[in-house]
């Protein structure tokens, strides 16, 4: 497995749903209920408890987050956002700028120190990884900057080209 930290980034290709972290991301769906990708792996890794507790929320709009307990996973908490599906109109940055941005917040209110990020959208909602990549980094970049209490986060990716896209981004931007 890959692995590379840049300052309190970090960059690992793997499985989130394994981390042993505070909280992990979920690139979920507007219902909350589960469906394909990242979203199902964590629903079925961690069991039927947090889909019971993802219907207690009334669902979630695109670019809002809301957190549960992490139940069967290692993870403590688990962070649902939905990102926006790439259509190619100017909101779709500022919709996944959102995901970033109001996940850490959720995070630092809940005064977590670390947390875990798929490549929200990347998958099935189709945007592509590079311009992703990009709004991702520097959302989380900032975030960090204003010191909300956060010490890491970390991109945890699945495939080779995606790696690659943060490694070379996080290289050219964060020191
Ligand atoms: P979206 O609907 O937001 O596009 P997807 O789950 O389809 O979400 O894909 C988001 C990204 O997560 C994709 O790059 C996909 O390869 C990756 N992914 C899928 N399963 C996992 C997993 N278990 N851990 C980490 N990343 C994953």
């Amino acid at each position: 497995m890959k692995h590379a930290t840049f300052g309190r980034m970090e960059l690992l290709q793997g499985d989130i749903t394994g981390l042993q972290v505070e909280a992990i991301v979920n690139a979920a769906n507007c219902s909350l209920l589960g469906g394909g990708g990242v979203d199902g792996a964590i629903h079925r890794a961690a069991g039927l408890q947090l889909l019971a507790e993802c219907k207690t929320l009334n669902g979630c709009e695109t670019g809002q987050a809301k957190i549960t307990a992490g139940y069967r996973l290692p993870a403590r908490y688990v962070i649902h956002t939905v990102g926006p599906v790439y259509r190619q109109r100017p909101q779709d940055a500022q919709l996944l700028a959102a995901c970033y941005q109001n996940s850490l917040k959720l995070a630092a209110a809940h005064g977590l120190k670390t947390v875990a990020f798929p490549a929200i959208s990347c998958g099935v909602y189709g945007y592509p990884p590079k311009k992703a990549c990009a709004i991702a980094v520097d959302t989380v970049k900032v975030f960090l900057q204003q010191d909300h209490g956060l010490e890491k986060v970390l991109f945890v990716v699945y495939a080779d080209e995606i790696y690659r896209l943060y490694h070379d981004y996080l290289t050219t931007n964060v020191h």
